[in-house]
């Protein structure tokens, strides 16, 4: 698409979002498109919170499926509309509600701590959730020696190095971030010495061991606001660059060639589709959201 007809286009969508009473949600991995015509940008936890106090009723959330339920579950009253019904999260398609429970019952009384990206229906097996920023504190909230840890066995490996209890993992990774090796690190690093290492808990524990720091997606931007002039490898999701650039253009940023398909799939189209006709709306029985929304809430507490 010519850069005029985008920013035609841009201009049509903010134009109907207005008259729609609607507000765009962005998770920072979308493409940069996605960002201009969004009214706030941020990380799945800061979105779904913001989703929740907004004063719109209809909330086109750009991400993937897992985010735009998260958002129904806390504003179950809202709209909430995922404009490319198919962009889900490999991640958490690795664990069912039939495995959950059979992964329950063979740790009786264990309590369940679920990575925020898990589909509704687990949730609803959850007793408390938690984003990569909060893991440690959520997974020492809970009361016994031994929590199971779903989806992702990296960030149950990283959690485990940082609290006394004994974490029993799930099998589950982000196919994106386990791809990430430790020798891709150490090239990186040996091409730039000077260099800062920032990357996210979702990567194997052997590559998260290499950063200087490890950092949730919110953390980044953190430290990206609060640092310049810096040179910085940056071990997630390229896309994240962008964000990060518009945060502080006096750093540079490394990326990996790390690309998520599903976040790219939501383009400008897609977004106004969504809200010219109303698609695709995220549905979730009463049951669903009430049972879901206990273990969210309570990790919205320990934020
Ligand atoms: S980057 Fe990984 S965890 Fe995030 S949506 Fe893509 S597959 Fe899921």
């Amino acid at each position: 698409m010519k850069a005029r007809e985008k920013e035609k286009l841009k201009d049509t969508i903010n134009a109907l979002k207005k008259k729609k009473g609607a507000i765009i949600l962005a998770h920072s991995y979308q493409q940069e498109d996605i960002y201009d015509i969004a009214d706030f940008v941020g990380d799945s936890y800061e979105l779904s919170v913001k989703a929740m106090h907004c004063q719109e009723s209809t909330i086109v959330f750009c991400g993937v499926k897992f985010m735009a339920e998260t958002a129904k579950i806390l504003s179950p009253e809202k709209t909430v509309l995922l404009p490319v019904e198919k962009a889900g999260c490999p991640m958490a398609d690795m664990i069912t509600l039939d495995q959950l429970k059979n992964f329950k019952a063979k740790y009786p009384g264990v309590p369940v701590v679920s990575y925020v990206n898990t589909n509704a229906d687990v949730k609803t097996e959850t007793d408390i959730c938690c984003t990569s920023a909060n893991a440690a504190k959520v997974v020492d909230s809970v009361q016994g020696d031994s929590v199971l840890f779903v989806p992702d066995k990296n960030l149950a490996g990283f959690i485990a190095q940082r609290t006394e209890k004994e974490i029993i993992p799930w099998d589950g990774f982000c196919e994106i971030h386990h791809r990430i090796t430790p020798e891709m690190i150490l090239k990186a690093k040996s091409k730039h010495p000077d260099a800062v290492v920032i990357g996210h808990p979702e990567c194997r524990v052997e590559v998260s061991e290499l950063f200087d720091y490890a950092l949730s997606t919110g953390g980044m931007v953190k430290y990206a606001q609060e640092n310049s002039n810096k040179k910085i490898i940056l071990v997630t999701v390229d896309n994240m660059a962008n964000r990060l650039r518009r945060e502080n253009s006096s750093n540079n940023y490394i990326t990996l060639g790390m690309v998520c398909q599903d976040m790219q799939m939501t383009d400008l189209n897609s977004v106004l589709n969504a809200l010219e006709k109303g698609q695709h709306e995220v549905k979730l029985d009463h049951e669903t959201i009430g049972k879901a929304k206990t273990a969210m809430e309570r990790m919205v507490e320990i934020k």
